[in-house]
């Protein structure tokens, strides 16, 4: 009502949030928007590769926006906006259920059985109910927890809530899913809470590879972390891979999988079935 607008009525004739006046408020309505008509967000996927053959062994679910007026805003955007305005529990609800429905999908295909990992934002693991949705969803989809992993960035892992943290993940283990600590590396962190953090996989960030092989430091912070991770039982995927000597060197250095552009970008769900399966016989063959 006008009462509740207060003393200036003639808000009441100004769109509620101006792109103008102010770009982030209305980057939230429309995400609101958009999560509740679902049809302008997209899981696109990037494979994990075995270095030296190529073989695939994993991928990753990245959440795309297609804005209806701005194009593609990037997860690094809108992701931060989603988490300060209430928005994440609902848009990483929206891509479990998204990447369920797809690996379930994928399940009755002739695509190969492959992990997909999907990244979870700290709030999810606070706010919202993780590991009901998570088991209804495997329900729902009839999946198990081994086909779908969790990715937590390591700033997560650094909270002052981490001590929360502990019982949350083992929980999520004890269940069943795989644990990745998504960049590696970037955080300020001791690495003394490896030690205490129930998890499977370290994901060493791109700024690690990006100057490879030539970097001395770089090089020399890629072959003790893969060292490290050897002697704790933990597997290490390299992210960020874009050129052959940048592969090579993980290949030396031991490293058993990889991530990146050299050898495929993230790409929608029909893009990465017409690379992974065959095409079918247009016409059957002669007997
Ligand atoms: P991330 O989880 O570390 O994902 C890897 C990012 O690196 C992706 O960016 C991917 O497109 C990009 N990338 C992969 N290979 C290469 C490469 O060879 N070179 C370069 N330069 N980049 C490469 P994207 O898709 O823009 O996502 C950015 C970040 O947004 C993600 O980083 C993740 O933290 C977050 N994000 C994406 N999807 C979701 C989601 O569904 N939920 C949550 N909570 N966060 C998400
Ligand atoms: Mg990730
Ligand atoms: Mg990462
Ligand atoms: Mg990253």
């Amino acid at each position: 009502s006008a009462k509740r607008l207060g003393r200036n009525h003639s808000q009441r004739f100004r769109p509620a949030l101006d792109k103008q006046d102010n770009p982030q408020l209305a980057l939230v309505s429309d995400l609101r928007a958009a999560l509740i008509s679902g049809d302008q967000l997209e899981l696109h996927f990037q494979t994990q590769n075995e270095p030296s053959s190529g073989e695939i062994v994993g991928m990753e679910a990245l959440l795309r926006w297609r804005h209806p007026q701005d194009g593609m805003i990037s997860p690094g955007d809108f992701i931060p906006l989603a988490e300060r305005h209430g928005l994440m529990t609902q848009l990483g609800a929206w891509v479990i259920e998204k990447a369920c429905a797809q690996q379930s999908h994928w399940r009755n295909s002739a695509m190969p059985k492959l992990t997909i990992w999907v990244n979870i934002s700290a709030l999810q693991l606070f706010q919202g109910d993780l590991e009901s949705q998570l088991a209804s969803c495997l329900k729902r989809y009839q999946l198990t927890p081994s086909q779908i992993g969790l990715e937590l960035t390591e700033s997560v892992l650094l909270d002052e809530r981490a001590g929360e943290m502990r019982p949350r993940l083992q929980g999520l283990r004890d269940q069943g899913f795989a644990i990745a600590i998504d960049d590696f590396g970037t955080g300020y962190s001791s690495l003394g809470y490896l030690k205490r953090l129930p998890v499977d996989k370290i994901k060493l960030d791109r700024a690690f590879i990006k100057e490879l092989p030539h970097d001395q430091a770089d090089a020399a912070i890629v072959k003790a972390v893969l060292a490290m991770a050897k002697g704790m039982g933990l597997e290490v995927i390299a992210e960020g891979v874009e050129t052959k000597e940048q592969c090579q060197f993980l290949i030396d250095a031991g490293c058993k999988s990889v991530q990146g552009f050299y050898f495929s970008r993230p790409l929608p769900a029909v893009e990465l079935e017409k690379r992974l399966v065959p095409e079918p016989l247009t016409h059957p063959a002669a007997p």
